[in-house]
Protein backbone atom coordinates (compact mmCIF):
# COMPACT_ATOMS: atom_id res chain seq x y z
CA UNK A 1 0.00 0.00 0.00
CA UNK A 2 1.08 3.83 -0.44
CA UNK A 3 2.43 5.74 2.55
CA UNK A 4 -0.33 8.54 3.14
CA UNK A 5 -1.06 11.31 5.97
CA UNK A 6 -3.96 9.45 8.13
CA UNK A 7 -6.72 11.55 8.45
CA UNK A 8 -9.32 11.01 10.61
CA UNK A 9 -13.50 11.39 9.96
CA UNK A 10 -14.91 11.20 12.71
CA UNK A 11 -13.83 7.79 14.17
CA UNK A 12 -12.90 6.15 11.05
CA UNK A 13 -9.09 6.56 9.86
CA UNK A 14 -8.35 6.64 6.19
CA UNK A 15 -4.63 6.48 4.78
CA UNK A 16 -1.76 4.76 4.49
CA UNK A 17 -2.00 1.37 6.40
CA UNK A 18 -5.99 1.20 7.55
CA UNK A 19 -8.06 -0.67 5.65
CA UNK A 20 -9.83 0.45 2.56
CA UNK A 21 -12.90 2.89 3.50
CA UNK A 22 -16.23 1.87 1.94
CA UNK A 23 -17.84 4.90 1.41
CA UNK A 24 -21.60 5.38 -0.03
CA UNK A 25 -24.00 8.54 -0.72
CA UNK A 26 -27.35 8.88 -0.28
CA UNK A 27 -30.09 10.30 -2.75
CA UNK A 28 -32.87 11.66 -0.34
CA UNK A 29 -33.55 15.50 -0.02
CA UNK A 30 -31.07 15.36 2.84
CA UNK A 31 -33.51 17.83 4.90
CA UNK A 32 -36.08 14.85 4.47
CA UNK A 33 -34.54 13.90 7.79
CA UNK A 34 -36.40 10.43 8.42
CA UNK A 35 -35.81 9.12 4.57
CA UNK A 36 -31.95 9.83 5.38
CA UNK A 37 -31.50 8.92 8.39
CA UNK A 38 -33.00 5.54 7.26
CA UNK A 39 -31.14 5.52 3.77
CA UNK A 40 -27.85 5.76 6.29
CA UNK A 41 -28.82 3.55 8.49
CA UNK A 42 -29.18 0.58 5.70
CA UNK A 43 -26.09 1.58 4.30
CA UNK A 44 -24.38 1.29 7.07
CA UNK A 45 -25.73 -1.76 8.04
CA UNK A 46 -24.40 -2.98 4.31
CA UNK A 47 -21.50 -2.31 5.14
CA UNK A 48 -20.71 1.97 4.64
CA UNK A 49 -18.97 2.90 6.82
CA UNK A 50 -19.01 6.70 5.84
CA UNK A 51 -22.08 8.30 4.00
CA UNK A 52 -22.30 11.43 2.31
CA UNK A 53 -24.83 13.84 2.10
CA UNK A 54 -25.57 16.52 -0.12
CA UNK A 55 -26.23 19.81 0.46
CA UNK A 56 -27.46 22.23 -1.14
CA UNK A 57 -29.64 24.45 0.70
CA UNK A 58 -30.08 25.80 4.33
CA UNK A 59 -32.59 23.06 5.39
CA UNK A 60 -29.94 20.12 4.23
CA UNK A 61 -27.22 21.87 6.08
CA UNK A 62 -29.29 21.86 9.28
CA UNK A 63 -30.93 18.91 8.86
CA UNK A 64 -27.15 17.61 9.38
CA UNK A 65 -27.24 17.64 13.60
CA UNK A 66 -30.38 15.82 13.78
CA UNK A 67 -29.85 13.06 11.53
CA UNK A 68 -26.24 12.70 13.54
CA UNK A 69 -28.40 11.35 16.33
CA UNK A 70 -29.58 8.63 14.49
CA UNK A 71 -26.68 7.21 12.52
CA UNK A 72 -23.49 5.81 13.67
CA UNK A 73 -21.08 6.46 10.91
CA UNK A 74 -19.38 9.51 9.99
CA UNK A 75 -21.45 11.98 7.72
CA UNK A 76 -19.69 13.95 4.66
CA UNK A 77 -21.28 17.44 3.31
CA UNK A 78 -21.28 17.80 -0.41
CA UNK A 79 -21.23 21.69 -1.20
CA UNK A 80 -20.81 23.33 -4.18
CA UNK A 81 -20.31 26.85 -4.81
CA UNK A 82 -21.31 28.28 -1.43
CA UNK A 83 -18.96 28.84 1.31
CA UNK A 84 -21.60 29.79 3.73
CA UNK A 85 -23.43 26.51 3.70
CA UNK A 86 -20.38 25.10 4.06
CA UNK A 87 -19.93 26.89 7.06
CA UNK A 88 -22.95 25.99 8.12
CA UNK A 89 -22.70 22.23 7.53
CA UNK A 90 -19.50 22.03 9.03
CA UNK A 91 -21.17 23.98 12.56
CA UNK A 92 -24.45 21.51 11.84
CA UNK A 93 -22.14 18.52 13.07
CA UNK A 94 -20.29 17.21 9.76
CA UNK A 95 -17.48 14.90 10.03
CA UNK A 96 -15.97 16.36 6.67
CA UNK A 97 -16.86 18.19 3.91
CA UNK A 98 -16.33 17.80 -0.01
CA UNK A 99 -15.72 20.89 -1.66
CA UNK A 100 -14.33 21.72 -4.99
CA UNK A 101 -12.41 25.18 -3.53
CA UNK A 102 -11.88 26.59 -6.58
CA UNK A 103 -15.44 27.51 -6.64
CA UNK A 104 -15.45 29.29 -3.57
CA UNK A 105 -13.24 31.90 -3.76
CA UNK A 106 -10.57 32.81 -1.63
CA UNK A 107 -12.35 34.75 1.34
CA UNK A 108 -14.73 31.51 1.49
CA UNK A 109 -12.13 29.00 1.07
CA UNK A 110 -10.16 31.02 3.99
CA UNK A 111 -13.25 31.11 6.20
CA UNK A 112 -13.94 26.98 5.35
CA UNK A 113 -10.56 25.97 6.19
CA UNK A 114 -10.88 28.03 9.61
CA UNK A 115 -13.74 26.41 10.28
CA UNK A 116 -12.28 22.75 9.75
CA UNK A 117 -9.44 23.75 11.99
CA UNK A 118 -11.39 24.61 15.07
CA UNK A 119 -13.52 21.47 14.54
CA UNK A 120 -10.80 18.97 13.14
CA UNK A 121 -12.23 18.46 10.51
CA UNK A 122 -10.94 17.25 6.96
CA UNK A 123 -11.32 18.52 3.41
CA UNK A 124 -11.85 16.88 0.51
CA UNK A 125 -10.82 18.02 -3.04
CA UNK A 126 -13.26 16.69 -5.24
CA UNK A 127 -11.79 17.39 -9.23
CA UNK A 128 -14.61 16.53 -11.78
CA UNK A 129 -13.98 16.17 -14.95
CA UNK A 130 -17.24 18.17 -15.52
CA UNK A 131 -15.96 21.11 -13.36
CA UNK A 132 -12.32 21.65 -14.77
CA UNK A 133 -11.40 25.38 -15.20
CA UNK A 134 -12.39 26.70 -18.43
CA UNK A 135 -8.53 28.28 -18.93
CA UNK A 136 -7.05 24.38 -18.26
CA UNK A 137 -9.58 23.03 -20.21
CA UNK A 138 -8.28 25.16 -23.03
CA UNK A 139 -4.48 24.98 -22.11
CA UNK A 140 -4.65 21.18 -22.32
CA UNK A 141 -7.58 21.10 -25.59
CA UNK A 142 -9.92 19.12 -23.14
CA UNK A 143 -10.28 16.95 -20.06
CA UNK A 144 -7.01 15.57 -19.76
CA UNK A 145 -5.32 13.67 -16.40
CA UNK A 146 -2.67 16.54 -16.88
CA UNK A 147 -5.08 19.22 -16.98
CA UNK A 148 -6.82 16.93 -14.11
CA UNK A 149 -3.74 17.08 -11.92
CA UNK A 150 -2.92 20.66 -12.29
CA UNK A 151 -6.59 21.74 -10.85
CA UNK A 152 -5.55 19.76 -7.98
CA UNK A 153 -2.27 20.44 -7.40
CA UNK A 154 -3.70 24.29 -7.65
CA UNK A 155 -6.65 23.51 -4.79
CA UNK A 156 -4.40 21.44 -2.77
CA UNK A 157 -1.82 24.81 -2.86
CA UNK A 158 -4.41 26.60 -1.64
CA UNK A 159 -5.26 24.95 1.32
CA UNK A 160 -1.28 23.94 2.08
CA UNK A 161 -0.77 28.04 1.31
CA UNK A 162 -3.88 28.53 4.44
CA UNK A 163 -1.57 25.99 6.66
CA UNK A 164 -4.40 23.23 6.00
CA UNK A 165 -3.03 19.77 5.53
CA UNK A 166 -6.13 17.83 6.61
CA UNK A 167 -6.95 16.82 3.40
CA UNK A 168 -8.40 13.68 1.21
CA UNK A 169 -8.03 13.73 -2.26
CA UNK A 170 -10.39 12.72 -5.35
CA UNK A 171 -10.22 12.90 -9.48
CA UNK A 172 -13.12 11.55 -11.16
CA UNK A 173 -13.46 11.16 -14.79
CA UNK A 174 -16.45 10.09 -17.06
CA UNK A 175 -13.49 8.43 -19.61
CA UNK A 176 -11.81 5.86 -17.64
CA UNK A 177 -8.52 6.00 -18.71
CA UNK A 178 -8.25 9.56 -18.03
CA UNK A 179 -9.36 8.90 -14.52
CA UNK A 180 -7.11 5.68 -14.02
CA UNK A 181 -3.80 8.17 -15.65
CA UNK A 182 -4.80 11.37 -13.07
CA UNK A 183 -5.34 8.71 -10.20
CA UNK A 184 -1.70 7.68 -10.48
CA UNK A 185 -0.66 11.28 -11.04
CA UNK A 186 -1.82 12.56 -8.16
CA UNK A 187 -1.12 9.62 -6.25
CA UNK A 188 2.83 9.57 -7.24
CA UNK A 189 2.96 13.41 -6.52
CA UNK A 190 1.03 13.46 -2.93
CA UNK A 191 1.24 11.84 -0.19
CA UNK A 192 -2.73 12.49 0.77
CA UNK A 193 -4.76 9.68 1.33
CA UNK A 194 -7.56 9.33 -2.34
CA UNK A 195 -10.78 8.47 -2.48
CA UNK A 196 -11.23 6.30 -5.92
CA UNK A 197 -14.35 6.40 -7.91
CA UNK A 198 -15.90 6.81 -11.45
CA UNK A 199 -18.29 9.31 -11.95
CA UNK A 200 -21.37 8.65 -13.73
CA UNK A 201 -20.33 5.25 -14.20
CA UNK A 202 -23.62 4.12 -15.13
CA UNK A 203 -26.82 1.81 -14.23
CA UNK A 204 -25.67 -1.66 -12.47
CA UNK A 205 -24.59 -3.37 -15.29
CA UNK A 206 -22.76 -0.92 -17.37
CA UNK A 207 -21.89 0.90 -14.17
CA UNK A 208 -19.98 -2.38 -12.00
CA UNK A 209 -18.42 -3.17 -15.12
CA UNK A 210 -16.45 0.04 -15.90
CA UNK A 211 -15.96 0.71 -11.92
CA UNK A 212 -14.84 -2.60 -11.32
CA UNK A 213 -12.23 -2.10 -13.85
CA UNK A 214 -11.52 1.42 -12.86
CA UNK A 215 -11.20 0.76 -9.37
CA UNK A 216 -9.46 -2.87 -9.82
CA UNK A 217 -6.69 -1.20 -12.01
CA UNK A 218 -5.77 1.40 -8.87
CA UNK A 219 -6.50 -0.70 -6.17
CA UNK A 220 -3.65 -3.15 -7.69
CA UNK A 221 -1.15 -0.24 -8.00
CA UNK A 222 -2.08 -0.17 -4.37
CA UNK A 223 -3.82 3.45 -4.83
CA UNK A 224 -7.39 4.17 -3.55
CA UNK A 225 -7.53 4.93 0.62
CA UNK A 226 -11.39 5.00 0.59
CA UNK A 227 -13.90 3.95 -2.34
CA UNK A 228 -16.89 4.11 -3.41
CA UNK A 229 -18.79 2.51 -6.79
CA UNK A 230 -21.27 5.12 -7.79
CA UNK A 231 -24.28 3.70 -9.63
CA UNK A 232 -27.60 5.36 -11.24
CA UNK A 233 -30.58 4.32 -8.62
CA UNK A 234 -30.82 3.10 -5.30
CA UNK A 235 -27.32 3.47 -3.58
CA UNK A 236 -27.47 0.08 -1.64
CA UNK A 237 -26.69 -2.17 -4.62
CA UNK A 238 -23.11 0.05 -4.26
CA UNK A 239 -22.17 -1.81 -0.96
CA UNK A 240 -21.68 -5.17 -2.20
CA UNK A 241 -19.83 -4.36 -5.54
CA UNK A 242 -17.54 -2.29 -3.48
CA UNK A 243 -16.96 -5.15 -1.16
CA UNK A 244 -16.80 -7.66 -3.91
CA UNK A 245 -14.44 -5.62 -5.87
CA UNK A 246 -12.20 -5.17 -2.79
CA UNK A 247 -12.50 -8.83 -1.71
CA UNK A 248 -10.57 -9.44 -5.50
CA UNK A 249 -7.82 -7.91 -3.84
CA UNK A 250 -7.90 -9.35 -0.62
CA UNK A 251 -8.69 -5.80 0.73
CA UNK A 252 -11.85 -7.26 2.27
CA UNK A 253 -13.06 -10.29 4.14
CA UNK A 254 -16.50 -11.52 2.53
CA UNK A 255 -17.63 -14.92 1.08
CA UNK A 256 -16.94 -15.45 -2.51
CA UNK A 257 -19.93 -17.38 -4.01
CA UNK A 258 -18.78 -19.32 -7.60
CA UNK A 259 -21.46 -20.83 -9.81
CA UNK A 260 -21.51 -22.30 -13.11
CA UNK A 261 -22.69 -20.98 -15.91
CA UNK A 262 -24.85 -23.79 -16.48
CA UNK A 263 -24.80 -25.78 -19.67
CA UNK A 264 -27.35 -28.53 -21.29
CA UNK A 265 -26.46 -31.03 -18.21
CA UNK A 266 -28.30 -28.80 -15.80
CA UNK A 267 -31.47 -30.32 -14.31
CA UNK A 268 -32.68 -28.40 -11.47
CA UNK A 269 -33.72 -24.86 -10.58
CA UNK A 270 -30.72 -23.39 -10.12
CA UNK A 271 -30.57 -19.37 -10.69
CA UNK A 272 -33.20 -18.86 -8.09
CA UNK A 273 -30.74 -21.20 -5.34
CA UNK A 274 -27.85 -19.11 -6.66
CA UNK A 275 -29.57 -15.63 -5.95
CA UNK A 276 -30.96 -16.68 -2.67
CA UNK A 277 -27.19 -17.91 -1.54
CA UNK A 278 -25.72 -14.74 -2.45
CA UNK A 279 -28.35 -12.62 -0.68
CA UNK A 280 -27.45 -14.43 2.27
CA UNK A 281 -23.78 -14.67 2.21
CA UNK A 282 -23.93 -10.72 1.69
CA UNK A 283 -24.21 -10.29 5.68
CA UNK A 284 -21.03 -11.79 6.65
CA UNK A 285 -17.95 -10.49 6.61
CA UNK A 286 -15.90 -13.93 6.85
CA UNK A 287 -13.90 -16.19 3.97
CA UNK A 288 -15.54 -18.82 2.93
CA UNK A 289 -15.97 -20.26 -1.10
CA UNK A 290 -19.30 -21.33 -1.26
CA UNK A 291 -20.39 -23.04 -4.91
CA UNK A 292 -23.64 -23.64 -6.37
CA UNK A 293 -22.79 -26.01 -9.82
CA UNK A 294 -25.44 -27.06 -12.51
CA UNK A 295 -24.59 -30.88 -12.34
CA UNK A 296 -23.32 -33.63 -10.45
CA UNK A 297 -21.15 -35.12 -12.72
CA UNK A 298 -18.39 -31.84 -13.42
CA UNK A 299 -19.51 -29.92 -10.48
CA UNK A 300 -17.79 -31.02 -7.47
CA UNK A 301 -14.68 -31.65 -9.28
CA UNK A 302 -14.66 -28.23 -10.84
CA UNK A 303 -15.51 -26.68 -7.37
CA UNK A 304 -12.72 -28.73 -5.72
CA UNK A 305 -11.02 -25.71 -4.16
CA UNK A 306 -14.15 -24.48 -2.50
CA UNK A 307 -15.17 -24.90 1.13
CA UNK A 308 -19.06 -25.81 0.72
CA UNK A 309 -21.63 -26.37 -2.58
CA UNK A 310 -23.85 -28.20 -4.09
CA UNK A 311 -24.42 -29.61 -7.41
CA UNK A 312 -27.90 -30.07 -8.76
CA UNK A 313 -29.20 -33.42 -10.21
CA UNK A 314 -33.04 -33.89 -10.97
CA UNK A 315 -34.86 -33.02 -8.33
CA UNK A 316 -32.40 -32.99 -5.88
CA UNK A 317 -28.70 -31.85 -5.21
CA UNK A 318 -25.14 -33.33 -3.46
CA UNK A 319 -23.64 -31.38 -0.75
CA UNK A 320 -20.07 -31.02 -1.39
CA UNK A 321 -17.16 -30.23 0.84
CA UNK A 322 -13.46 -29.83 -0.75
CA UNK A 323 -14.67 -31.56 -3.50
CA UNK A 324 -16.11 -34.62 -1.19
CA UNK A 325 -19.91 -36.09 -1.29
CA UNK A 326 -20.84 -35.29 1.77
CA UNK A 327 -24.74 -36.61 1.13
CA UNK A 328 -27.71 -36.03 -0.82
CA UNK A 329 -30.64 -33.39 -0.48
CA UNK A 330 -34.46 -33.01 -2.26
CA UNK A 331 -34.09 -30.22 -3.97
CA UNK A 332 -36.71 -28.28 -1.97
CA UNK A 333 -34.55 -28.54 1.35
CA UNK A 334 -31.06 -27.08 -0.70
CA UNK A 335 -31.27 -23.59 0.24
CA UNK A 336 -31.95 -24.42 4.06
CA UNK A 337 -29.31 -27.08 4.14
CA UNK A 338 -27.01 -25.35 2.25
CA UNK A 339 -27.04 -22.14 4.63
CA UNK A 340 -27.41 -24.06 7.50
CA UNK A 341 -23.82 -25.93 6.84
CA UNK A 342 -22.69 -22.23 5.77
CA UNK A 343 -23.61 -21.17 9.37
CA UNK A 344 -21.59 -24.06 10.94
CA UNK A 345 -18.48 -23.27 8.85
CA UNK A 346 -18.95 -19.68 10.00
CA UNK A 347 -19.57 -20.57 13.69
CA UNK A 348 -16.94 -23.54 13.68
CA UNK A 349 -13.96 -20.67 12.55
CA UNK A 350 -14.99 -17.99 14.96
S1 LIG B 1 -20.87 -27.82 -13.72
FE1 LIG B 1 -22.08 -29.19 -15.01
S2 LIG B 1 -23.88 -27.93 -15.53
FE2 LIG B 1 -22.34 -26.51 -14.81
S3 LIG B 1 -21.33 -25.87 -16.68
FE3 LIG B 1 -20.10 -27.53 -15.81
S4 LIG B 1 -20.88 -29.35 -16.88
FE4 LIG B 1 -22.42 -27.74 -17.21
Amino acid sequence: MRKTKEISVGNVIIGNNYPIVIQSMTNTKTSDISSTVKQINDLANLGAQIVRLSVSDEKDALAISEIKKHVHVPLVADIHFSYKLALLAITSGADKIRINPGNLGIEGITQIVQKCKEKKIPIRIGINSGSLEKELYEKYHGVTAQALLESMEKHIRLLETLDFHDIVLSIKATNIKTTIEANRMIAEKFNYPIHIGLTEAGTINGGTIRSSYVLGTLLNDGIGDTIRVSLTGNPLKEIPIAKEILSMFDLYQKPTLISCPTCGRTAYHMEPIVNEIEEFLNQFNFRIKVAIMGCAVNGPGEAKDADIGVAGGKGEAILFKKGKIIKKLPESEIITELKKEILKMIDMNN
